[in-house]
């Protein structure tokens, strides 16, 4: 998404790997627009196979959407055999193996390949249940919000990504907590936002991670900045390593009991320690101006 005057700002939050506090920055970053300007701010929790934004903002769901994607069935008695289904196939989801069709529906993304090439008409394309996207709001109704949820044991968490990211309303800063990592899920989320926060850890553990998720933003096209949570836990290789590569440093969050605390309660940054509201305001502005969206 090209940022222009018609939109506000989406921002991805994500991170090279679990555990290093995304959730606690992209839930606290929301709750501290909301206080600046009520209204105005939704989060999309895009972790849809461990979505936890809601346990922090305790939102009322009141909406359900079941996530359906089309995969193949196969009529036998039209079946020939011939493969050319399983050639097609870019993610081995269906095997012809002697006189069985065999497929694989955890693994199929539902594109229709295969349906398209049978010559015989053998595959129809069948609804399958992969996920669920809930609705709702936080804050006393001021933040718009909805995660998503794969279904245990479904591999691809695509769809469900998708219909979460239909949500976005660019009338409205969207905040995506990604999931952890580099894999599809992550730049599926991150794709088409305006901006990613990396958050990581200044350890060389958190470096590796940090190294590969800024390489992931920059081949995807999305400008990143890095949020350093427990600030001096680690060394200064997370530091050297962003000046070295231009990368901006737009917050640091220290080692602080206190947080760590109020994290395992349940409470934000900003539930918490109110003093966190304008750094987190003030990131965001940043941002804005960064990427030159002009607020509606
Ligand atoms: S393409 Fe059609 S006919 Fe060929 S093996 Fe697959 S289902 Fe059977
Ligand atoms: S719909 Fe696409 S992904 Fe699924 S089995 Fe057919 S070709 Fe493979």
């Amino acid at each position: 998404m090209q940022p222009d005057s018609t939109h506000q700002l989406s921002i991805s939050v994500a991170a090279g790997k679990g555990g290093t506090g995304k959730t606690l920055v992209a839930t606290s970053m929301a709750l501290a627009l909301d206080a600046e300007q009520p209204g105005t701010v939704q989060l999309l929790d895009c972790d849809v196979e461990e979505p936890n934004a809601h346990l922090l903002l305790q939102p009322d769901i009141t909406a359900q959407e079941k996530v359906e994607v089309l995969v193949p069935e196969v009529d036998l008695d039209l079946c020939t055999r011939c493969g050319d289904c399983a050639k097609v196939c870019q993610f081995s989801a269906i095997a012809v193996i002697r006189q069985a069709v065999l497929t694989f529906h955890d693994l199929c993304a539902g594109c229709g390949a295969c349906a398209w090439v049978c010559p015989t008409n053998a595959i129809t394309e069948v609804k399958r249940h992969v996920g669920t996207v809930r609705d709702g709001t936080a804050a006393e109704g001021r933040i718009s919000f909805t995660d998503g949820y794969l279904n245990i044991g479904d591999q691809r968490a695509g769809p469900v990504t998708t219909v979460v990211k239909d949500r976005i309303d660019p009338q409205k800063i969207s905040i995506l907590d990604a999931p952890p990592g580099t894999a599809c899920p992550m730049q599926d989320t991150v794709e088409g936002t305006d901006y990613c926060i990396l958050v990581t850890e200044p350890t060389p553990f958190g470096l590796s991670n940090l190294k590969d998720a800024v390489l992931t933003c920059r081949r995807i096209g999305v400008p990143c900045g890095v949020v350093i949570n427990r600030d001096g836990v680690g060394d200064d290789g997370v530091d050297k390593y962003c000046e070295s590569d231009g990368i901006e440093i737009l917050l640091r969050i220290p080692q602080d009991r206190r947080i760590a605390e109020a994290y395992s309660r349940g409470d934000t940054l900003t539930d918490a320690f109110a003093q966190w509201r304008q750094p987190l305001v003030d990131v965001v502005r940043h941002i804005e101006q960064l990427v030159a969206v002009t607020p509606t």
